[in-house]
């Protein structure tokens, strides 16, 4: 389990999160929602301390982090092992073959033994859809392609949890929905996602959990079934904007 309490964070004079209060449950999808500039990237990347707040108290499976405080390094190092971020441009290495780009981690982080980090590397490719490319290079893919390399590649170091940060917002629509659907199986074996995007119909149906960030601050937070059939006029207006 994921928790914060009131989790601030700062940018100059901006308050990017007001006192957050949140929990991400493991083996199920989360899914923040929220305007643009109201602090949902903020918010994932403060996961895995890619940003990190000011204060508030950071608790991953009851080993409680207190940020008003400097973080040692070796807990960010084991909080990251645990929290793989998927972005928005997948930033694959561009001079590493696909199935290198997978096994990377696995070999040189995890220190798992090359033959069965590339015979794994063989059964996420395949899980994507993408069985036979192991040998190109990331320019010969499509985006959609790109970003199925790099979920195979979260999947590969088999964190607690994957956040993915608009993953599709870079794709034409026929691209985003084949990546979208492998998001969608992946949800069903009761993998622990945190996903932020603005696709309405895919939260809808991928979401165990909604939260929406607006200003800042966690406006809701709770099954789809409230969220979509709100009476809150923000959340509705919200809503009605995106679909
Ligand atoms: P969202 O992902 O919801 O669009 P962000 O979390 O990226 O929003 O940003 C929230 C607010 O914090 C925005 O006003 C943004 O301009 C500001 N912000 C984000 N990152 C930085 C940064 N590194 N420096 C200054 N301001 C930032
Ligand atoms: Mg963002």
């Amino acid at each position: 389990m994921l928790k914060l309490t009131n989790i601030n964070k700062t940018f100059g004079d901006h308050h990017a999160l007001k006192d957050i209060n949140v929990t991400f449950n493991e083996h199920a999808t989360t899914v923040i929602l929220g305007p643009s500039g109201s602090g949902k990237s903020t918010l994932l990347r403060s996961l895995n301390f890619l940003e990190q707040p000011e204060s508030g108290l950071y608790d991953f499976d009851g080993t409680i982090l207190d940020l008003n405080k400097p973080v040692a390094d070796k807990d960010i190092f084991r909080i990251r092992r645990e929290t793989e971020m998927v972005f928005q441009n997948y930033n694959l290495f561009p001079h590493l073959t696909i199935v290198k780009n997978i096994t990377e981690g696995p070999v040189q982080v995890l220190k798992q033994n090359k033959a069965t980090a590339t015979e794994k590397a063989h059964e996420l490719l395949a899980k994507v859809g993408l069985a036979g490319n192991e040998n190109k290079f990331p320019s010969q893919l499509s985006g959609g392609q790109a970003q199925r390399v790099a979920i195979a590649r979260s999947l590969a170091m088999d964190p607690k949890y994957i956040l993915l940060d608009e993953p599709t917002s870079a794709l034409d629509p026929e691209l985003e929905l084949e990546v979208l659907k492998v998001l969608v199986e992946i949800a069903k074996e009761k993998r622990s996602m945190i996903i932020v995007t603005h696709n309405m119909a895919f939260a809808q149906k991928i979401a165990d959990k909604i939260i929406f960030v607006e200003n800042g601050e966690i406006l809701f937070d709770g099954s789809k079934e409230t969220f979509f059939h709100s009476d809150n006029q923000r959340i509705n207006d919200f809503i009605s904007a995106m679909t």
